[in-house]
């Protein structure tokens, strides 16, 4: 089943407490698309660089066969940046600045074979274009949205029309929090199924994630980790796997929705393992496999 992936495809500097980089290639659209490479194909991407994207960012694209067709390159314009701090507590991170650049005048035009997409995932863009993205596609069976504190501050309003119009949301704790106005995370996920989506998976950093429905609530721990570099796109590698193995087995049965946040996991713990997009470079299905198994093991225990 393909993917259509929307979202930022950006220049980000990074700094945490175990180094920095600057310029780095970055964006939720590159982290979401790369990570549901490995499960699904073809993945499409609608995104907007400048002419000052590097050539091997889209080589990087390229050799994960990221179909670029919708991908829109301003040829005098800047691409996206970002640029983050993380302190010791790598859960809370300091956003030093946005500049959106080519974002601003961005239209996102969706190319004819795109679509019929069968699973979209809007990556965490200003909410009105991923209106426009929604307005473009035929009949997609699902359509998973993230969002961050950035648009709800800013685009409540279009924000709420979006989530009207999804199917699954993904956000953090805090997001969460700040989007439903309440501190309880079950209740605030019941109060955002009630904006639209009926899915809701709350990220909560390295304490794992929460998958609310109408009937369930599944705690997904987070794979314990003793070296993380770089928590930077960990929500969109997550997303990215989420999406890629709900697309490869096309089945929404709430056991699978369960393996596919364990899946979202373990790419999310592989993005952090290294600096900005690296970690997700080389993977091969058997390590992600490997590690997906490893979850299981996590949280069982016997009942006597
Ligand atoms: P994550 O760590 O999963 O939240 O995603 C980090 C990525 O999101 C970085 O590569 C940034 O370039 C991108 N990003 C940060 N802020 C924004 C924003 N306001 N709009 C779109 N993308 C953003």
């Amino acid at each position: 089943m393909s993917v259509l992936v929307v979202g930022s495809l950006a220049l980000d500097s990074i700094e945490t407490p175990f180094g920095a980089v600057d310029n780095t290639i970055g964006g939720s659209a590159v982290y979401v698309a790369v990570a549901s490479s490995y499960f699904t194909n073809p993945i499409r991407l609608v995104g907007v660089v400048g002419g000052d994207f590097p050539p091997e960012g889209i080589a990087f694209l390229e050799r994960r066969n990221v179909d670029l067709e919708g991908l829109q390159i301003v040829r005098d314009g800047k691409t996206f940046r970002w640029a983050g701090k993380y302190q010791y507590d790598l859960n809370a991170r300091d956003t030093l600045s946005t500049e959106l650049n080519v974002f601003e005048s961005f239209d996102p035009k969706i190319p004819e074979k795109y679509r019929k997409s069968r699973y979209i995932c809007l990556g965490n863009i200003d909410p009105v274009l991923q209106l426009k993205v929604l307005d473009q596609v035929e009949n997609p069976r699902v359509v998973i949205c993230d969002t961050m504190n950035y648009w709800i501050e800013r685009k409540g309003k279009e924000l709420r029309q979006t989530l009207e119009r999804i199917n699954v949301l993904i956000l953090n704790d805090s997001e969460a929090r700040l989007l439903s106005r309440e501190p309880n995370l079950i209740k605030s996920g019941r109060v955002i199924r009630g904006m639209g989506p009926t899915v809701v998976i709350i990220k909560k950093g390295e304490h794992g994630a929460l998958l609310l429905t109408e009937q369930l609530v599944f705690s997904a721990p987070a794979y314990p980790m003793e070296s993380i570099f770089d928590p930077t796109g960990a929500g969109d590698a997550f997303a990215g796997g989420f999406a890629g193995w709900l697309a490869r087995t096309d089945d929404l049965h709430e056991e699978n929705l369960k393996k596919a946040v364990i899946y979202g996991s373990t790419l999310a713990s592989f993005c952090v393992e290294k600096f900005g997009v690296e970690g997700l470079a080389d993977l091969t299905y058997l390590q992600i496999q490997d590690r997906f198994r490893q979850f299981r093991e996590l949280s069982r225990f016997e009942e006597d």
